[in-house]
């Protein structure tokens, strides 16, 4: 049998009520692309585009093109005179067309394509790569998600995380987000992202899942940040809130990595050769301890025996790693209490603000004993990163919407629309 072009479109993507009449290989301007013409089934009637009801036939509207996904990279185009229906109910409407949506001159098989292709590619890669604008990329992965997001299911969500996140140049209240994470062990994924880090903002995210899933909680991670403290407090108050590693240990490393900075600028002001020892350690000195190795340990070695500063820093904060060996609340409590001793002693004005931070927040601090082998505090710090990922992008995205957009694309772990249809990628 002679194969047609025909027949792989009935194969992969037959629509019910109508039928692929004619398709032709044309040129415009030595460019290939294949025209495919669709006409109505001459048994089935038409349906109404709001209700999806049967309605019979009103009039024709003028030919119009949606773009379908290229075949061998010609684009590809379906071409259709849309019916008008007189509907019982909707009145005269256009009628159901089921390989589009709306006014968009594009096919829903072709969104699904390119969104599917941006999670791979960025949205300037996706539309060179197939012959499309980036505004097409945008407004596909839009779509994309939207019907993700009116799709997914909220149940089963027990534990979530809560952070800031900064992106873009500056430091102003608009350039940090705050997102939601779940972070249960079966599912962990973006629950919600909104600008800003107010109390205002986690209440928007909070109220967007729903009363139902905040009520559901059991257990909520979060960082010190006030405001945050005080909305969850308020709103999810059955759940047990639990400072996590994650976020402690970043409080130590940026004590630190402040120490090792205001040492070292006073060292080459004073025109010190120990400035050079301070000299590119900054990693060497934020990474756990027994993870540096080889050359970077000896040079760690070598600066510890100093008594800089940073050196006492640093063993402080190493000593703090311990704390989460603990199993009893009891035990992790007297070893917070000695460290915290011990840190308001040192004279290191960073170390003891953390010190003073982790007093008054002993409570929240200790469930994360409490709540031992239910939260992982990788989970977090995962997202966070792959979320560093998507936002340093973010020049390519325009605006804040658009970035919004591919982070509940990438890490939303969305359900997606037309798993009734082929999938070409
Ligand atoms: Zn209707």
């Amino acid at each position: 049998m002679q194969l047609e072009v025909k027949t792989i479109l009935n194969k992969i993507q037959p629509f019910l009520g109508f039928v692929y009449s004619d398709i032709r290989l044309r040129s415009l301007k030595r460019k290939l692309y294949l025209e495919i013409t669709i006409e109505p089934h001459q048994a089935i009637g038409s349906k109404c585009s709001m209700c999806r009801k049967p309605a019979p036939g009103y009039d024709r509207l003028p030919e119009r093109w949606w773009r379908f996904v290229p075949l061998w990279a010609i684009p590809a185009w379906f071409r259709y005179a849309p019916r008008r229906v007189e509907c019982a109910e909707d009145g005269v409407v256009v009628e159901h067309l089921p390989w589009s949506e709306g006014k968009r001159p594009i096919t829903t098989a072709m969104m699904c394509f390119l969104s599917r292709w941006a999670r791979r590619l960025s949205w300037r890669e996706t539309a060179r790569a197939f012959d499309t604008s980036w505004e097409c990329v945008y407004r596909s992965v839009e779509w994309f998600v939207q019907w993700g997001l009116a799709h997914r299911q909220l149940e089963g969500v027990t534990s979530i995380g809560v952070d800031e996140i900064h992106w873009g140049q500056s430091k102003r209240a608009d350039h940090f987000l705050t997102v939601i994470y779940q972070i249960d062990r079966h599912c962990r994924r973006l629950l919600w992202v909104g600008p800003r880090r107010t109390q205002a903002t986690l209440r928007r995210g909070l109220a967007a899942l729903g009363e139902d899933v905040v009520k559901g909680l059991s257990f909520v991670c979060s960082d010190m940040w006030r405001p945050y403290l005080n909305v969850l407090a308020a709103k999810a108050a059955q759940a047990l809130h639990v400072l996590d590693r994650f976020h402690i240990t970043s409080h130590l490393n940026q004590a630190l990595d402040q120490v090792r900075r205001a040492e070292s600028a006073r060292l080459r002001a004073a025109g010190r050769p120990q400035a050079e020892q301070l000299k590119n350690m900054r990693w060497k000195l934020l990474r756990r301890g027994n993870r540096v190795r080889g050359r970077a340990r000896c040079q760690l070695g070598r600066l510890l025996r100093t008594k800089l500063v940073t050196a006492r820093a640093w063993a402080l904060k190493d000593l703090f790693e311990h704390f989460w060996t603990y199993k009893s609340v009891r035990g992790a409590g007297h070893f917070l209490e000695y460290w915290t001793w011990r840190a308001l002693r040192s004279r290191i004005e960073p170390m003891k603000k953390v010190a003073r931070m982790l007093r008054s927040h002993q409570d929240l601090l200790m469930n994360w004993f409490r709540a031992k082998g239910e939260i992982s505090s990788a989970a977090v710090e995962g997202l966070n990163n792959k979320i560093r990922v998507v936002t340093r992008r973010s020049y390519g995205f325009r605006t804040y919407e658009a970035m919004e957009i591919a982070l509940y694309h990438t890490l939303g772990r969305l359900p997606e629309p037309g798993e009734f249809t082929h999938r070409f990628c």
